[in-house]
């Protein structure tokens, strides 16, 4: 079968779940046995979101081959299970940069470079290059809210795809519900469809994301009326608790059917809830995870952190209740009240004191705790100051001191010369608890785990005072980087220079939060 492509936009407002909605269609269409690849245009002028503060923006994901992006892709990776490349991430700064160096180099032979067609027909270029031919479904996100200025030249792109290829539009809108007089409002939706057909895209599935409320379907008619669809092409998008919710609410609906018809694609069998992969359990305890944070949005600043524990929790059959702690304004003695203790990634060494602080604490006091990159550096710290008694820091923001232990790596190793930032998958090979720990991820003793730092361990200076606090078990695989490491007497006091967060899926959490969660458990009892 010939590619399919599903563009889905957003009206009225951001925030309404587009990047979840592609997911979970991705997710019913690869259960299916279709082949998915999923992709997000963003309008914004960034190249890749490497430089966008998780404050305003959400937290940078990296992919395997060390692209920076936004939290949406670490959705699509985790719940749609789909691996992402550089080439599944394309802004308008990246489109932009290429059309503009292009012109630089005279590829345009003295045409007048322009929106239309050369930044649009780099734009179409981009959705479909490198995929691979056997792909059945390509699932395209743009970002942002139909009619933003940055966005005008992606709507013009996706209609002139539906010129070569076999596109659906799928559009998801805010319907309102009026309490004082117990109606939807369909209106905010119809302005949304008026303004795409303003650019020639005609909606074929519409969803309505709404308070969930079950009263008449009336709504359904005037959108589908309005939108020149089908009433089954005009689907709820209720609020739900979790994003399980969520899908079960598609599947029960039929979106993925309805996609199908569409397209003229035979459905395979009716699946079950299991096949789908919705977790059936009961949740039997509740386990309470201290995040020591900086950032403020919590949600979306540590979302594949908070997404980890919850896998592993879930899998663990106990509800994770994530409690963040800014590190600022942290007493130490409320961490007495947590069974489990996570020191995330970070830059700059705002609230370092307060993190460094707070792992003193777990590992005086044998609380669980997981050190995910800056995390792991300040445990290496905190163990030389409060154990060894060398008063060191990290050369990353504390210059001129007398023991960096951090420090970047022409600063730690002669004839070692380091790009800026260690970016994307590279291998580990591990030993001890943390071998034991990835028995079902070890190849050859080797694992693949996601980078996003530029400091590292000086192991070569301070090796043996390291050695006085913790096992050194995980390496790079020519022993140059250490990549982690465990206190040999604690019930788990974990620190690792890569983010697992970033490889973890539903049924098969990470291994190092799955047993972060169960130390925490065993703690309980
Ligand atoms: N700031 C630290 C570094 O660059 C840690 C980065 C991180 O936690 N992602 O090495």
């Amino acid at each position: 079968m010939s590619l399919k492509i599903i563009f889905i936009t957003g009206g009225v407002m951001s925030g309404l779940g587009k990047g979840v909605t592609a997911s979970m269609t991705a997710l019913l269409l690869k259960k299916r046995g279709f082949k998915v690849r999923m992709r997000k245009l963003e309008p914004y002028l960034n190249v890749d979101a490497g430089t966008l503060s998780p404050d305003q923006h959400g937290e940078v994901f990296v992919t395997e081959d060390g692209t920076e992006t936004d939290m949406d892709i670490g959705n699509y990776e985790r719940f749609a299970g789909v691996t992402c490349t550089k080439d599944d991430y394309i802004t308008s700064g990246k489109i932009f940069s290429e059309v503009i160096q292009g012109e630089r180099r005279g590829d345009y032979l003295g045409e007048t470079v322009q929106i239309i067609p050369h930044v649009t027909n780099m734009i179409m270029e981009r959705i479909t290059s490198n995929i691979d031919e056997d792909t059945d479904f390509l699932i395209c996100e743009i970002g942002g809210t139909v009619g933003d200025i940055e966005g005008l030249s992606f709507l013009e792109s996706i209609r002139q795809k539906s010129r070569s290829c076999d596109v659906m539009y799928l559009h998801i809108g805010l319907m309102p519900f009026l309490k004082k007089s117990e109606e939807f409002k369909t209106k905010p939706i119809q302005h949304s469809v008026s303004e795409l057909q303003k650019f020639g895209i005609k909606p074929d599935i519409i969803l309505c994301r709404s308070t969930k409320y079950y009263g008449d379907l009336s709504w359904k008619k005037k959108i589908a009326m309005f939108a020149n669809l089908d009433e089954e092409m005009v689907f709820p998008a209720w609020d739900q608790e979790s994003l399980y919710d969520v899908l079960e609410q598609y599947y029960e609906d039929g979106l993925d059917a309805k996609i199908c018809k569409f397209f003229k694609q035979k459905m395979t069998k009716h699946l079950t809830k299991q096949e789908i992969g919705m977790p059936s359990f009961h949740y039997e305890k509740n386990i309470r995870v201290a995040l020591i944070t900086k950032y403020n949005k919590i949600n979306d600043s540590y979302c594949s952190v908070i997404e980890a524990v919850k896998h592993a929790a879930m899998y663990n059959r106990c509800k994770a209740d994530v409690v963040a702690i800014n590190s600022d304004c942290l007493a130490t003695e409320e961490l007495k009240e947590f069974d489990c203790i996570i020191v995330p990634g970070g830059f700059g060494g705002r609230g370092t004191e307060g993190k460094i602080n707070a792992l003193q604490f777990a590992r005086e006091n044998d609380i669980p705790c997981l050190g995910i990159c800056l995390g792991m550096q300040l445990m290496v710290i905190e163990g030389l100051r409060n154990v060894v008694n060398i008063d060191s820091n990290s050369s990353e923001f504390c210059k001129n001191i007398e023991n960096p232990a951090i420090g970047l790596i022409d600063e730690c190793m002669e004839n070692v010369k380091g790009g800026t930032m260690r970016l994307g998958q590279y291998p580990c090979k591990m030993s001890g608890k943390m071998q034991e720990m990835y028995k079902d991820r070890l190849q050859d003793g080797i694992v693949s785990e996601r980078h996003r730092h530029r400091y590292e361990v000086n192991h070569l200076h301070y090796r043996e005072a390291l050695e006085k606090v913790f096992n050194l078990s995980a390496w790079s695989p020519d022993n140059i980087l250490l990549e982690g490491f465990e206190i040999k007497d604690h019930s788990f006091y974990v620190g690792v220079q890569f983010h697992p967060e970033f490889q973890t899926y539903l049924n098969n959490p990470h291994p190092l939060f799955d047993n972060l969660i169960k130390a925490g458990l065993n703690k309980q009892n």
